[in-house]
């Protein structure tokens, strides 16, 4: 039936091609490519396939310049484990009490708005840690400004805070470091710099362009400062929105409640979000009964920056997932059932599955001018040195980036992290841990290993050398 509208013939007539090429059809019934093909050209139709992801895609009309105004920035914090992330957001939020209101923030629903004495804001994401960072990433949601990245000044720069920065730059988001714990007997900050230094990271005091602040998130020493930092790298990137328009956002978390239903929390990028309006997010869709604030209030919208918990959809969509106000629940309904059907379809084939030698088709066609790579291995000489000589391939047309190297196994993180940014996998004399092997599978990401070095270095070269051949 819809190929027959599409054609604007009968659906008579589309059933009886398909009969007449032995294919019994009902009038419902989807067809594969191949029978499109073969019935579209017997009406004198050429057939032209686009993904199922960008036909669902819900496009929203760019804003006219004159309608932006300033929104407040939104941060996340990131950094190794025990170094204070969960101590600095605790902090922040129980000691910035939105003027005039009582009583501080006492829930956690993922992200937190505190507005400053003189008024500006600053939104936090609530889930410390960059893995909510990059499986948000990896879901195609570009939710954080500015990432805090925190080191506690009793211990260094560890493997994780390394991870972190890698996915911080990874996805093009300012950092400013906040060097935690200086109320430590034996802290020493500018232990720290120096290991940011001997990543190339100069902060300011000595220097270079990475701001950094000394804290305590214990007592609470240096975090008004450090949030002036924040505020400082945000006002460069001069963030607007357009709160006079249908909002759109990311889902941050969602949970079932016994009593209330489907509640998810989602944090408005542009627009302004209103009870009553018809959302969508995912294959989960509704109409928002109500809305409260990160203190628990009853609210009737949140505008640009602004986390909400919201009542209302008919299922817990993902974190990472984005969503969209619609006209009505028929429009969203149909565009939920839509995108449930391409997940089932999709769930039986293998997703993306980004290989070398689907990059190098894909650069041949000049689709690609980059090449991410995460390197993994048994030791920093060897790491060193793939990672040297990866980046020497990059070429005029194809630009080589070693997003992250490490030494250790193959984790969940380096997949999510290639996930998120097209990247390959390249580990020297280390394998992925299970659990990597199952996401890399799931997510479609590519692992090639090696325990000869020279082998690594031939295959990697010859076929990307093959690759930029096709592009000269
Ligand atoms: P996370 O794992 O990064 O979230 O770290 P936490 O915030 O849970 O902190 C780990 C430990 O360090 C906890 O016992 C905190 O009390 C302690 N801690 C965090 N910040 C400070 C600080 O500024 N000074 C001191 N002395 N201890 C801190």
């Amino acid at each position: 039936s819809e190929l027959a509208t599409m054609m604007n013939v009968g659906v008579n007539e589309v059933i009886g091609t398909c009969m007449s090429i032995g294919i019994m059809v009902s009038i419902n019934q989807r067809l594969d490519a191949e029978t499109i093909n073969i019935v579209a050209e017997e009406f004198g139709f050429t057939t032209e396939y686009v993904s199922a992801e960008v036909q669902n895609a819900i496009t929203e009309e760019a804003d006219d310049e004159n309608d932006l105004i300033g929104r407040a920035p939104i941060v996340t914090v990131m950094g190794h484990v025990d170094h204070g992330k969960t101590s600095l957001l605790d902090f922040i939020r129980k000691t910035n009490v939105i003027a005039g209101e009582a009583g501080g923030i006492t829930q956690h629903i993922g992200a937190y708005n505190v507005k400053l004495k003189d008024g500006r804001k600053i939104t936090f994401l609530d889930t410390p840690g960059h893995e909510a960072f990059t499986a948000m990433r990896a879901r195609g949601a570009q939710v954080t400004d500015i990432a805090i990245i925190i080191v506690a000044a009793d211990d260094s720069v560890m493997p994780t805070t390394k991870e972190a920065i890698a996915h911080a730059q990874a996805a093009n988001v300012p950092m400013v470091f906040a060097i935690n714990k200086i109320d430590k007997p034996g802290a020493n900050p500018d232990k720290i710099r120096e290991d940011l230094a001997n990543m190339n990271l100069l902060v300011e005091e000595w220097g270079g362009k990475y701001q950094c602040q000394e804290i305590s998130a214990k007592k609470g020493i240096g975090v008004d400062a450090l949030l002036e930092k924040v505020l400082l790298e945000a006002e460069m990137l001069d963030l607007k929105a357009n709160p006079n328009r249908k909002a759109t956002g990311s889902i941050i978390e969602s949970s079932l409640d016994k009593g209330r239903g489907y509640v998810s929390t989602v944090l408005v990028s542009n627009g302004t979000l209103k009870q009553g309006d018809v959302v969508i997010a995912g294959t989960a869709f509704g109409r928002i009964k109500a809305m409260f604030n990160e203190r628990n209030q009853r609210i009737e919208k949140a505008g640009p920056a602004e986390p909400a918990i919201i009542l209302g959809l008919n299922g817990a969509p993902t974190a990472g997932d984005s969503f969209h106000v619609m006209e009505t629940e028929q429009e969203a309904r149909e565009i939920a059932n839509k995108r449930t059907q391409l997940q089932r379809e999709q769930s039986l084939r293998t997703t993306k599955t980004l290989g070398l030698d689907d990059i190098s088709h894909r650069i041949a066609l000049g689709e690609f001018h980059e090449l991410n790579i995460i390197v993994k291995g048994d030791t920093d000489g060897s790491i060193e040195a793939l990672s040297d000589s990866f980046l020497k391939l990059s070429t005029e047309k194809v630009q080589v980036n070693v997003i992250s190297k490490a030494v250790g196994q193959i984790s969940e993180n380096d997949v999510m992290l290639a996930s998120a940014s097209d990247a390959i996998i390249i580990g020297f004399q280390v394998r992925p841990s299970a659990d990597a092997r199952r996401l890399a599978e799931r997510e479609g990401v590519e692992i090639n290993t090696y325990s000869i070095i020279y082998d690594a270095l031939d295959e990697v070269k010859s076929t990307m050398e093959g690759m930029l051949d096709k592009v000269k």
